[in-house]
C-alpha cells in the first residue's frame, strides 16, 4: 500500500512517526508491504511555500492509496489571513479528495474509566458510540454574505448527497449493532425533512438495521443522558461537528480517539480528532495512540484488513493493561512514557 504522510505542525510529525512505526510493525507481522511518501500542508506549507496546501501535496494525496495526518496549525499562523489559514490544508485536502464521510467513534476504554466525566452507573458497561458526520455539504459549503448590517449563511442539501451519506451510515450500522440513529432539525428545517425522508427511504433496503429519528437539541441532552442508547448515529454537517465533539468528550480520553474521512472508493484520510498541541511538540510528550488508532481505521475502512486493524486496537489495550500512560492519560500508580516509547511499545505488542 502507498500511504501518504501528511505530518503538518507542532506535535503532528511526533505523533505521526509513531504510528508509521506501529503500521510497519502490523506490516511485517501480517505480511504486507507499505510505502510512504511525505507531502507538505498546513502552517509548515505557509512557511515553506506561501500556501497551506501546494498543489503538489493535493496531488501526492490523490495518487496514494489512503492519507494519515497529524493535525496543523498553531499560534504562528492564528493571525494570518483567512484563506491562508493552516485550517484551509484539511478543507482542501477533504474537497480535493471527495471525502464527503466522517467517521468519528467515541469509545471509553475501560483502563481510562476514571477520565469520563459522566456518573460510573451512565457508563458502568463502557461506551462505544460512531457518529456519520456529512463533511462537504450543508452549511459549511452554502452560499454566504455579509453586509454592514447583516450576514447569512445558507443550509442546503441534495437527494444524492444525502444518499451517499445515508448509504455509508447504514453500510457501518450493519458491520456494528444494527442501530441507526438519524438526527436532524425536522421540525423546522426543510433541509431536515427532505434528509429524514431520504433516510425512511433507504431504511427499507436495510432491514436488519432499527432506524430512529431525534432532533438534535434532544440527541445532544440523550449523549449525556444515556449515551448507551447510541450505536451509529448519522447526521449533517454542522451538526455532526458538534455532537462528535460532544461524544468524544464525554469518553474523557480526546487524546486517544481518532478518525477517518471517507469517499466512495478506497482512498481516505485518517487523523486523530485534536490539533497540533504547540505547548508540548517536540517534546516527546505528546499521545500517539489516536493516531495509531487512526491507522487501525484506515486498515479497516480503506484495505477491508479487519484482522490487522484488530491486532492494532489489541496491541493499545495490552500496553494499557500494562499500565503504561503518557503525560495526558497519566494516574498514580501508572508508568509514565513518552511519545517515543509509547509507539514501541505498541510495535512490540503487535
Ligand atoms: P489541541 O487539541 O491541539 O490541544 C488542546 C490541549 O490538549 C492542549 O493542552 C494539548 O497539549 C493537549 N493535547 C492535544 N493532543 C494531545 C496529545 N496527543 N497528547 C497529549 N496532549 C494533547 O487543541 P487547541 O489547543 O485548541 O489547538 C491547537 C492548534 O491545533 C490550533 O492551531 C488549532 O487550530 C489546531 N487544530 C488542528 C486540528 C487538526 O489539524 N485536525 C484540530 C483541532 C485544532
Amino acid at each position: 500500500m502507498k500511504i501518504a504522510l501528511v505530518k503538518g505542525d507542532g506535535i503532528g510529525p511526533d505523533i505521526v512517526n509513531e504510528a508509521v512505526k506501529v503500521l510497519d510493525a502490523t506490516a511485517a507481522k501480517y505480511n504486507f508491504e507499505v510505502t510512504y511518501e511525505e507531502a507538505i500542508a498546513g502552517g509548515c506549507a505557509i512557511d515553506k511555500f506561501g500556501e497551506p496546501l501546494p498543489q503538489k501535496s493535493l496531488d501526492i494525496c490523490k495518487a496514494s492509496d489512503s492519507v494519515i495526518l497529524g493535525a496543523v496549525g498553531g499560534p504562528k499562523w492564528d493571525n494570518v489571513e483567512s484563506n491562508l489559514r493552516p485550517e484551509k490544508a484539511l478543507l482542501g485536502l477533504r474537497s480535493g479528495m471527495n471525502l464527503f464521510c466522517n467517521l468519528r467513534p467515541a469509545i471509553m476504554y475501560p483502563q481510562l474509566k476514571g477520565a469520563c466525566p459522566l456518573k460510573d452507573e451512565i457508563v458502568a458497561n463502557g461506551l462505544d458510540i460512531m457518529v456519520v458526520r456529512e463533511l462537504t455539504g450543508g452549511i459549511y459549503f452554502g452560499k454566504r454574505g455579509r453586509d454592514d448590517n447583516s450576514a447569512y449563511d445558507t443550509l442546503e442539501y441534495s437527494i444524492p448527497e444525502i444518499e451517499r451519506i445515508v448509504k455509508k451510515s447504514f453500510e457501518i450500522a450493519m458491520v456494528r449493532d444494527k442501530k441507526l440513529t438519524s438526527v436532524d432539525k425536522a421540525n423546522i428545517l426543510n433541509s431536515s425533512q427532505l434528509w429524514r425522508s431520504v433516510v425512511e427511504r433507504m431504511a427499507k433496503d436495510y432491514p436488519e438495521v432499527t432506524v430512529n429519528h431525534l432532533y438534535v437539541d434532544n440527541a445532544a441532552m440523550q449523549l449525556v443522558r444515556d449515551p448507551n442508547q447510541f450505536d451509529t448515529i448519522v447526521t449533517t454537517n454542522m451538526f455532526g461537528d458538534i455532537l462528535s465533539d460532544e461524544a468524544s468528550q464525554i469518553t474523557g480520553s480526546i487524546g486517544m480517539l481518532p478518525s477517518a474521512s471517507l469517499g466512495k472508493g478506497t482512498l481516505g484520510m485518517y487523523e486523530p480528532i485534536h490539533g497540533s498541541a504547540p505547548d508540548i511538540a517536540g517534546m516527546d510528550l505528546a499521545n500517539p495512540i489516536a493516531t495509531v488508532l487512526s491507522v487501525a481505521m484506515m486498515l479497516r475502512y480503506s484495505f477491508k484488513m479487519e484482522k490487522e486493524a484488530k491486532a492494532i486496537e489489541n496491541a493499545v489495550g495490552k500496553v494499557l493493561d500494562d499500565g503504561f500512560r503518557t503525560g495526558d492519560i497519566f494516574e498514580e500508580g501508572m508508568k509514565k512514557v513518552g511519545t517515543k516509547e509509547m509507539g514501541d511499545l505498541i510495535a512490540a505488542a503487535i
